[in-house]
């Protein structure tokens, strides 16, 4: 019944992709903001293990569910009423109900952008599962881009689920077929790996972390090696553009670490959306 409707309806669809998109959304900024801590604790405890240290007492619970969402300031713990995506922060005026300490603007941008870009998915594709499987691979790019800006971190829990997810979709012929998946993976690790080890040769430092080879790795899986030089060609540009103007407004602090990750996200996004398009188009006005 719902499904008809869905498939009947492309505004439906819309609707639907938009308040899912919401919802997730406020679930990724739980998952940004809880993932990189427990992976430290879990370093932690590993190191100590390893060092032959006691263990720090009986660890709370601490996981995506669990405890509940409270405030940072004043430990009010957060109402169903009060977690609503983007209407609740309008409503509490971006303020703690309790404590009246501001929250930030992130949240309901992330809700927001993720609400956007679900429904934006559902037009591109229609009721496909295309779409369904572009929707996964765009929350998991939010989530890891997002944790990439924080931490410089791109979690293999994330990453490598995705890689899986883009294979066993391709085995279907989702976006390419399960060939081009499969070198798409393979080619987009070794490309960056292959940057990394010439540029620490030549320089002596590390350009960019190993994350970003199984990023691209997992943008080949699900686009194939067709997306590769794109996303390459586009995560530079950008890169530079925005790493530029970065510099300039953080006074030329050159060892800051710029992450990576969240432009070749970008870049494969767009790749993988509008890669055959743009290509066409740049080799027509080359003259080719
Ligand atoms: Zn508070």
């Amino acid at each position: 019944m719902i499904i008809e409707i869905m498939a009947d309806n492309l505004s439906a669809f819309l609707c639907a992709c938009m308040l899912l998109g919401l919802l997730i959304g406020s679930f990724l900024n739980v998952v940004v903001y809880r993932l990189p801590k427990m992976m430290q604790r879990d370093w932690r405890e590993q190191a100590r293990d390893i060092l032959e240290l006691p263990a720090e007492g009986q660890p709370d619970t601490f996981n995506l569910v669990l405890p509940n969402s409270s405030c940072p300031h004043c430990a009010h713990e957060i109402k169903p009423w009060e977690n609503i995506p983007v209407i609740s922060y309008l409503f509490l005026r971006g303020k703690c109900s309790s404590c009246k300490a501001p929250i930030s603007m992130r949240y309901p941008l992330v809700e927001l952008s993720c609400g956007l870009l679900s429904a934006f998915i559902a037009w591109h594709f229609g009721f496909t599962w295309q779409a369904g499987g572009m929707l996964v691979l765009t929350w998991g790019l939010l989530a890891m881009s997002l944790i990439d800006v924080d931490h410089q971190l791109l979690p293999d829990s994330l990453v490598l689920p995705l890689l899986w997810l883009g294979l066993i979709a391709n085995s279907f012929g989702l976006f390419t077929n399960l060939e081009s998946a499969l070198w798409g993976a393979i080619a987009g690790y070794l490309s960056l790996w292959s940057v990394y080890w010439l540029f620490k040769l030549v320089t002596g430092k590390e350009g960019m972390g190993y994350g970003d080879f199984k990023l691209l790795a997992m943008l080949g899986a699900w686009g194939g090696w067709q997306v590769l030089p794109l996303t390459i060609l586009l995560s530079s540009l950008v890169g530079a553009v925005l790493g530029l103007i970065m510099l300039r407004l953080r006074n030329a602090k050159t060892s800051t670490p710029i992450p990576f990750g969240p432009y070749l996200a970008i870049a494969g996004w767009i790749a993988l959306l509008w890669g055959e398009q743009i290509t066409s188009s740049y080799l027509q006005i080359a003259g080719f």
